[in-house]
């Protein structure tokens, strides 16, 4: 897989990382919308190149089985920024994942809304996506889709400290553990994707969890007030295999 450097840079632009990361303008609808990525910058191709690239609508089928996630989150102190295109919390010690006896360390998490993945053609109205890097900077995010409901207590922290504008960054003033995010049962779509901004880079294994967890209208209007709109279209398959735990 091409992962020696995507990653790397991917993580820099997901932060806001002005001086690291790409400078290049970009937005999900208009001229440098998200139709329009992969011609904005040489280092974008993948956004219009790519084959296996996310989101995608996962259809509930029977398909291969793929190992379990071993959750190992702990609280630790939090930064919460507005970087332009999403609300990010970055984590300095959350824990990890473990699958198939690779370790990953969670490095941050953010949001879009609606869902960037479909799940039969369905999308929820938001999704947090856990980002994990192991040692070799290879990326797997965990996907926590909500569904509109109750109040998200776990939210709370989070949304209460959003930073306006875009650029901004706030300490999140209290532990946060990453674990409150997750639904009670950690069954999974499995597939192999991109990042879904850009640069777009491929060989990020995504793990979606089935199980939605809930988020108030409240909440949800919140966010939307700084994000009204932050997804990627769904990108063809091409005959990538999608797996189900269990
Ligand atoms: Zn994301």
């Amino acid at each position: 897989m091409k992962l020696a450097i995507a990653p790397l840079a991917a993580l820099a632009v997901a932060a806001g990382a002005g001086a690291a990361g790409n400078s290049t303008h970009w937005e999900y609808q208009g001229k440098a919308g998200a139709e329009h990525w992969g011609e904005l910058a040489p280092e974008f191709s993948a956004c219009r190149e790519g084959k296996a690239q996310s989101p995608v609508n996962i259809r509930a089928h029977r398909a291969g089985t793929s190992a379990p996630i071993g959750f190992g989150y702990r609280a630790g102190s939090a930064d919460i920024v507005n970087n332009g295109h999403t609300v990010q919390v970055d984590l300095a010690d959350g824990g990890g994942i473990e699958v198939a006896g690779t370790r990953y360390r969670l490095v941050q998490f953010h949001f879009h809304t609606p869902s960037e993945e479909a799940i039969n053609g369905r999308r929820y109205p938001l999704v947090a996506h856990l980002v994990h890097k192991n040692d070799a900077g290879e990326l797997a995010v965990v996907a926590v889709l909500f569904r509109k409901g109750r109040d998200n207590a776990a939210l709370a922290p989070v949304f209460a400290g959003m930073p306006a504008a875009a650029g901004e960054k706030r300490a999140a003033g209290v532990e946060f553990d990453p674990a409150t995010l997750l639904p009670a049962r950690r069954s999974y779509y499995g597939y192999t994707g991109s990042l879904t901004t850009p640069p777009c880079s491929e060989g990020v294994r995504w793990h979606i969890l089935k199980q939605p967890v809930e988020v108030s209208p409240a909440q949800l209007a919140a966010f939307r007030k700084l994000y009204r709109m932050n997804a990627r279209p769904v990108q063809p398959l091409n005959g990538r295999e999608v797996v189900v735990n269990p």
